[in-house]
């Protein structure tokens, strides 16, 4: 298996210790499997359905699985337009990092490695854990001291060894990748190309749960970027298959504290640079620097949609929303449909808008 940087064409041998591209850039995964509506396994549910159109996880190598995927599609009428919430803070361990996680430790068992670190707020983190737990890695997160106490508590209770690191989030990057000097295999969750082919399956997923068509807008919480490169790669896949004709419009929000993404769009650049992140109730999306950048601009600027930014107060406001509508989340995952409250005129009236609702409310300490 090779994976390969989409900016300089550089190309890296699997097994290998690089983590990312010399430029900087993540590496993407070279010859994965077509999409093909016959290669689904539609006696299976939720991730592993997709097996078949997944790049390989190793010769004989059984997944790592606790059910991910499958997530509910809620459709409802609001203000005028059709919403579809995707439930994703469903999956198995609050969020849909399940997906990247699944598919990554399963390769990563499969050929072998046994000693896994990686730098996470808390979502990719407590993910990793759960899946290392059940495959039975040792897995070590370092994560900044400023973690919510709810998401420390679910790295710990998996059995990972949880590393605080003081100061700012690149400080836990940087704490990492000493770990890696030393032997660790660096399973990155914002880098692996492995990681996100596992998060493309959400966008498979939609295109079967609509009956075989996507929204005609897509509203992402953009961090790293991972969502909406993954999701704009299972697009253009289900395009080449000829299943669809027009793309949805990608839209990414970011919360106005941290908006590096935000900042790149405006000035009509092509990669995003490193921003001083503020403080924001939206933690899981604080990136200084998204892996994904580059790509997420390309997915927004091809489709048609926006980079937005919100504030807190909207933030909260919107997941209190949700939360009158018996959906309870954390704080980032709300970021989208603040976005939608803010710029409602944007959408013409029965635009269907899907809103992947990231991550669960339980393992917010805001209240
Ligand atoms: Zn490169």
């Amino acid at each position: 298996m090779n994976f390969f940087c989409a900016l300089c064409g550089n190309k890296e041998t699997w097994p290998t210790q690089r983590w990312c591209c010399p430029c900087g850039q993540p590496f993407f995964v070279e010859d994965v499997p077509a999409f093909r509506l016959e290669a689904v396994r539609t006696q299976e549910s939720g991730l592993w359905r997709y097996r078949d159109v997944l790049p390989p996880i190793g010769p004989h190598a059984e997944p790592v699985s606790l059910g991910e995927g499958g997530t509910p599609l809620l459709l409802e009428a609001w203000d005028g337009l059709d919403i579809g919430f995707k439930l994703e803070f469903l999956n198995p361990t609050g969020s849909f990092k399940d997906r990247g996680s699944s598919l990554l430790v399963s390769f990563l068992r499969a050929w072998g490695v046994r000693d896994i670190v990686d730098d996470s707020s808390g979502n990719a983190g407590a993910s990793l854990a759960a899946y290392s737990a059940r495959a039975g890695l040792r897995v070590r997160i370092f994560a900044p001291a400023h973690t919510s106490a709810a998401k420390q508590a679910q790295i710990r209770v998996y059995g990972a060894e949880l590393v605080l690191v003081e100061g700012p989030r690149p400080r836990a990057t940087e704490a990492v990748l000493e770990a890696v000097k030393e032997g660790a295999y660096y399973a990155s969750h914002a880098y692996h190309p492995m990681f996100l082919e596992g998060v493309v399956t959400i966008g498979y997923e939609l295109f079967e749960q609509l009956g075989g068509r996507m929204p005609d807008h897509l509203i992402f919480p953009v961090g790293h970027g991972s969502l909406i490169a993954s999701t704009y790669l299972a697009v253009k896949r289900l395009q080449a298959a000829g299943l669809l004709q027009a793309l949805p419009r990608f839209s990414a929000v970011q919360s106005q504290a941290c908006a590096p993404l935000f900042t790149a769009w405006q000035n009509g650049w092509e990669d995003v640079q490193e921003v001083e992140p503020g403080h924001t109730v939206a933690e899981g999306i604080s990136i200084a620097r998204p892996a994904w950048g580059r790509h997420a601009l390309k997915a927004v600027r091809e489709t048609g949609g926006a980079v937005l930014t919100v504030r807190d107060e909207e933030i909260l406001a919107a997941r209190k929303m949700l939360a009158k509508r018996g959906l309870y989340v954390e704080p980032t995952a709300a970021v989208p449909l603040a976005a939608l409250v803010r710029w409602r005129k944007r959408f013409h009236p029965h635009d269907l808008i899907v809103l992947p609702l990231t991550g669960h409310g339980l393992k917010s300490s805001e209240r």
